[in-house]
């Protein structure tokens, strides 16, 4: 039996176990796939206080090996159900069942697709989620970025650095991301604008992509590029079988990371919220784990009482 049981080893999860054991509780981390969250994909941060720049691999592996060295526990099992019966939590994961008093999920999200076919064909030869990751791939070839927000404006100005031509594609005639942003974009002379446009088909040529066609107002074009960038958005992992209330796009409602189940937590992107930074996560995991410890402390004590 555990104290606190984490879900998910990101900043949020990790923050979250660095704080319980400083208040020395048995913690043990579950883990689909491997620790750091989406943010270890990144280059270069520089919004996170205390580093003027830091690779996420190098920040996610200090928060890991922090969170490690203070006692922490993880296993890399996927959770696929979580009940509580009086005071005690069972979750069961693809392997095995643990018990604990108390739950903090913190399983981020992942990144949206358009849901064409050939998009899970080529994806690492020609479609890619994460321009930082995969940009010095298509170093002076022709690549599209599709979307409109905050991520779509940065990849698209990160890759015209690289690419000979960046195509900026979105659904709409005005983009969701910051106006300082797109001013930026209307800076760099290799990036071309497309508004009011759908991507709807990738066309493959020897397992690569060769080339997209375009839709706007039913009249439809191909543009020939070597790479597409997604990044249309996220969608939360909250697939755990369990009674959590969620908002409209499936993200876990919470109020101070509190759910409407007593002693269990959400922190980080699942959560439904307006802001997901690197600091916003952290900032949950550290909520989270606090309300955690508060919540078993007073069990422990009830029952003591008794
Ligand atoms: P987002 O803000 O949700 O924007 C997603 C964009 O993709 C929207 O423009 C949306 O179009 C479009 N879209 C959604 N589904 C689509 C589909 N099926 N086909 C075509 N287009 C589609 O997502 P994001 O840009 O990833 O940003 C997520 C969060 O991270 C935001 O809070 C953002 O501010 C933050 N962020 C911040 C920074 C920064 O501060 N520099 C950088 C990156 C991200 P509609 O407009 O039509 O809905």
């Amino acid at each position: 039996m555990y104290d606190i049981i984490i879900v998910g080893a990101g900043p949020a999860g990790l923050t979250a176990a660095i704080y319980a054991k400083r208040f020395n509780k048995s913690v043990l981390i579950l883990e689909e796939t491997t620790y750091g969250g989406q943010i270890i994909n990144t280059l270069e941060i520089e919004n996170y206080p205390g580093y003027k720049n830091i690779s996420g691999f190098d920040l996610m592996t200090n928060m890991y090996e922090h969170a490690i060295e203070l006692g922490s526990n993880i296993k890399i099992e996927k959770v696929e159900k979580i009940t509580k019966e009086k005071d005690i939590f069972t979750v069961k994961t693809n392997n095995n069942e643990y018990k604990s008093l108390s739950i903090i999920i913190s399983t981020g999200a992942k990144s949206r697709k358009l849901g064409l076919p050939n998009e899970e064909k080529l994806i690492g030869s020609g479609i890619s989620y994460c321009a930082i990751c995969d940009g010095n791939f298509y170093k002076n070839k022709d690549v599209a970025v599709i979307g409109g927000g905050n991520t779509a404006l940065d990849d698209a100005t990160h890759l015209a650095d690289i690419c000979n031509k960046v195509y900026l594609i979105h659904r709409r005639d005005t983009f969701k991301g910051e106006s300082y942003l797109l001013d930026s974009i209307k800076n760099k002379s290799n990036i071309e604008i497309i508004t009011n446009t759908n991507v709807i088909e990738l066309i493959e040529e020897d397992n690569k992509l060769k080339e997209i066609i375009i839709e706007k107002e039913n009249t439809k074009s191909n543009i020939l590029v070597s790479g597409v960038f997604v990044a249309i958005g996220q969608i939360p992992s909250s697939d755990i079988e369990i009674t959590l209330e969620k908002d409209k796009q499936e993200y876990y409602i919470s109020n101070d990371c509190k759910t409407n189940i007593e002693g269990l937590f959400v922190s980080g992107d699942v959560r439904s919220k307006k802001y997901r930074q690197l600091t916003t996560a952290v900032s949950d995991g550290t909520i989270a784990s606090l309300g955690a410890i508060e919540y078993i402390d007073k069990i422990k004590c009830d029952k003591v009482t008794e």
